[in-house]
């Protein structure tokens, strides 16, 4: 893991723009979603990993109408709402 550091200061509505070579670094982009994480010094910003919404797996998870979801929890919805196996 790279240990660069920088100086920001958040703009008054509190966002943040982050320098664009670490985004580049980081391989996030403009529009990118990006997980929050409370360290004990702050926040760490990463890459989204897709989480199932259901059971919390990070396992083949795919994105249906603004939800993520994985394959043996789609499969369940499915078998439920069919009725079938
Ligand atoms: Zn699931």
């Amino acid at each position: 893991m790279n240990t660069e550091s920088k100086h920001k200061r958040l703009s008054k509505a509190a966002s943040l723009t982050i320098p664009k070579d670490m985004r580049l670094a980081a391989g996030i982009l403009p529009g990118t979603a990006v997980d929050l994480t409370e360290v004990n010094d702050g926040i760490l910003i990463s890459k989204h990993v897709p989480i199932c919404r259901f059971c919390g797996s990070p396992e083949k998870v795919v994105e249906y109408r603004g939800e993520e979801i994985c394959a043996k929890c789609a499969a369940k919805i499915c078998k439920e709402a069919t009725g079938n196996a």
